[in-house]
């Protein structure tokens, strides 16, 4: 074998373009520079309020069915490959039919995404939810509930009936005992819905109250709010903490 080796013209074109978009992706003080092959040239938005309607807009597209995928193209997938700077934090449901990025319509690079069951909370959770408001500034955090959460009811079922779950399910349980309580006194006609409804808020209580992030909440550099997503229709109806 005498076989030279030899840099591939397709290789180094590739090269090249990549490049390119890194290079122009790479300039992070200005949002104005995104790749224009991208199909999403906007620019993030810096502030809560705005970032909240930059979600409530995708969200609106979503659930019409007009639904524009944006930043998911290879360019985009370039222009973050060195640096992310997401504009919102979402925690919401593992449940497959409550994806982030699809129901709100946006794309790589967007979001921090951390999804329990029944958005449950604990140190390691909250610790990921304040990830990007404490070291990048992220303006908003949504708590993201859902219709007919299959962890909340299998939470509720197991506090109401005495239900023993398997693995270390009742670790989700007992996380969400408190939003139980909160309901099982009330005996309302759906306390299942309830319950889904309580989390939300208790969730984003809780965040909101921490030491770290309330301090951002008061000065308006960060809103957390509380917001419920339809299977049925695919709208998200925000509940609380909306900025102003
Ligand atoms: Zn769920």
């Amino acid at each position: 074998m005498n076989r030279v080796v030899r840099p591939n013209r397709r290789a180094l074109l590739s090269s090249a373009l990549v490049g390119t978009v890194a290079a122009l992706a790479g300039c992070s003080s200005t949002e104005a520079q995104t790749p224009t092959t991208s199909a999403s040239p906007e620019a993030p938005p810096t502030t809560p309020k705005a970032a909240l309607e930059r979600l409530m807009e995708g969200n609106q597209r979503w659930a019409q069915g007009d639904p524009q995928a944006p930043n998911r193209d290879p360019a985009r997938r370039q222009a973050v490959a060195q640096e992310q700077k997401p504009f919102a934090a979402v925690l919401s449901c593992i449940d497959s039919r409550v994806p982030p990025e699809l129901i709100f319509d946006v794309g790589l690079g967007d979001l921090f995404v951390t999804r329990t069951g029944g958005e449950a909370v604990g140190p390691v959770v909250t610790g990921s939810v304040e990830f990007g408001p404490l070291t990048s500034g992220t303006p908003l955090i949504v708590v993201l509930g859902h219709q007919r959460c299959g962890a909340i009811k299998a939470a509720y079922a197991s506090l109401h009936d005495g239900e023993t779950l398997p693995g270390n399910l009742p670790e989700v349980v007992t996380a969400l005992q408190p939003a139980y309580e909160q309901v099982a006194a009330a005996e309302g006609n759906d306390p299942i819905d309830a319950m889904i409804r309580a989390q939300i808020e208790l969730a984003a209580n809780g965040l909101r109250s921490s030491p770290d992030l309330g301090p951002l909440v008061a000065k308006q550099d960060l809103a957390i709010v509380g917001a419920y997503y339809s299977l049925d229709t695919g709208a998200v109806e925000v509940l609380s903490g909306a900025p102003s």
